[in-house]
């Protein structure tokens, strides 16, 4: 029989999760959403059971088919072996937006920041969360930071089309370009680009570290902050912490084909099973559920009828205040309270709009390819000090190799030059970099100059562990540096 409703996706999760998804479940519905409810298993129990990913795979084709994942906390095993789900849900769907807004209930939860309201959009599919690490010596890893120009693209235009729809249309960007210059200095300048598209929407930059300080001490001084994807975790979290209680933070996680709703916190195992969750983080997320599947009255309703439980007094353990509650209440009757409330006005709490973006606009350019010329490379060496000696030593072996047409430019070691005229007390780690040039200005090399060298290298028994190309973009240089150079 055909049906009005909207088919979701739906995991219990671990811990709390399942407590806290039927009392979410149970007052969605009592606000009149229109569901149709398929239900997966994901998390613990999976991962005991052999699916290193925390997912069956058929369980995909159900999220595929929906496009809407509405997911309880799931506990991540600690140790080796097991990925993240959470992360492999956000790759997979490619959700490449995540949404975390927060606001202040003041004076019903307590909070030093009464007028804080406030949306963080982060990168979400990029960064050092690609999770591609090495080892690559006795001493040294290594974590790839990988940002790309679409990806900073199409994440800035959302953050500017959601900016566009708040009443204050403010855009801040955060990124740390001052020492990374090329990857968080691509994001800044994307957003720069961007920024000259969208003139009604205010816009500022800071450097991550000072902005981070500014929202902990005066957060209601910003409206959108967008970042990259590590920040934007931290930063979230402090934002969650600082507007009154984790327990009631909902985020979104946006892709072009699907979306996923969550709770900000996690499976809270010191608390499973006791039924005293507080439901109002995932309950927050299935209103921003609602809205994003074009069920807004559904979703007003929910909200209003939560505020004015929460404006009653009637909370669990977690907001629980005497001087500010009236009923501490537990998970299910926290539901019954709300349910009792649909159709009511909150009295003083204003309810906040989550507003959707046409996923078109957020579509990046093409990038135009440039004129990309090799200019020379950067061998890395697991080196033995005790055998190699000391930097000027390490140096006389590699120039005792012949490397036409390249020359050895400079040796570093954890991105500091410790070759020509370095300080001997900067060398400590196993490991350096090796730089090659091309032997004069305007010579271009080809991969077989560099296969070459590495050969010579290998019979002079050098152990190089990686090597990257130095490339020219449009003449301009496409490599950092060695501080102190
Ligand atoms: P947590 O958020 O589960 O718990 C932190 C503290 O907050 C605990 O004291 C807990 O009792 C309390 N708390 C959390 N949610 C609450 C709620 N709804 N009501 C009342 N109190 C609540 O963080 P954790 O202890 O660091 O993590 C536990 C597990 O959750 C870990 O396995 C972690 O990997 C996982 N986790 C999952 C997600 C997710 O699925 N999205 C997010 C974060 C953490």
């Amino acid at each position: 029989m055909p049906t009005d409703k909207t088919p979701i996706t739906v995991a219990h999760g671990d811990g709390i999760g399942p407590e806290i998804m039927a009392a979410t479940l149970e007052i969605l519905e009592a606000g009149g959403a229109e569901l149709a409810i398929e239900t997966i298993e994901v998390g613990e129990k999976l991962y005991e059971s052999g699916f290193s990913s925390g997912i069956r795979p058929d369980s995909w084709e159900s999220i595929h088919r929906t496009g809407v994942l509405l997911k309880a906390p799931i506990t991540t095993p600690q140790g080796g072996g097991v990925k993240s789900l959470n992360v492999t849900i956000r790759k997979t769907l490619a959700l490449f937006a995540n949404v975390r807004p927060s606001r202040a209930y003041h004076p019903y939860i307590r909070t030093h920041f009464p007028d804080l309201d406030l949306v963080i959009v982060r990168e979400n599919e990029e960064d050092l969360y690609t999770g591609i690490e090495h080892r690559q010596t006795d001493d040294v890893v290594q974590c790839l930071k990988l940002i790309s120009r679409p990806g900073c693209e199409r994440i800035v235009r959302y953050a500017f089309e959601y900016a566009r729809k708040r009443p204050r249309r403010k855009l801040t960007c955060m990124s740390k370009d001052n020492i990374m210059k090329m990857t968080d200095g691509l994001f800044h300048r994307v957003f720069n680009e961007v920024a000259a598209e969208y003139p009604d929407v205010e816009t500022e930059h800071m450097i991550i570290d000072i902005g981070m300080a500014r929202v902990a001490d005066t957060p209601e001084r910003f409206d959108v902050i967008v970042t990259l994807n590590l920040y934007g975790d931290i930063l979230s979290d402090i934002v969650g912490q600082i507007s009154g209680s984790v327990g009631v933070g909902g985020s979104a996680n946006i892709g072009e084909k699907a979306a996923m709703f969550e709770a900000i916190h996690g499976s809270a195992p010191d608390i499973a099973g006791k039924g005293v969750a507080n439901p109002s983080g995932l309950l927050l997320a299935g209103v921003k559920m609602l809205e994003h599947i074009g069920q807004s009255e559904a979703a007003d309703r929910v909200q209003k009828a939560w505020l004015k439980t929460i404006e009653d007094g009637v909370h669990t353990g977690d907001l629980y205040r005497p001087e500010l509650s009236k009923r501490r209440v537990g998970t299910a009757e926290f539901a019954e309270a709300v349910i009792e409330r649909m159709g009511e006005e909150p009295s003083r709490l204003p309810v906040s709009h989550y507003p959707s973006v046409d996923m078109r606009k957020t579509k990046p350019r093409r990038t135009r390819p440039a004129a990309k010329a090799l200019v020379g490379v950067d061998v890395f060496l697991h080196v033995r000090w005790d055998q190699e000696g000391d930097p000027n030593e390490l140096a006389a072996g590699l120039l005792g190799a012949p490397v036409t047409p390249l020359r050895l430019d400079s040796i570093s070691s954890r991105g500091l030059k410790i070759w020509p005229d370095g300080a001997p007390e900067t060398v400590e780690a196993d490991h350096c970099r090796c730089r090659f040039l091309a032997d004069r200005p305007g010579r271009q090399l080809t991969h077989q100059d560099i296969a070459v060298l590495l050969a010579r290298l290998a019979e002079r028994g050098f152990d190089f562990i990686k090597t990257e190309h130095l490339y020219e973009f449009d003449g301009q240089r496409g490599y950092s540096l060695a501080q102190g150079q």
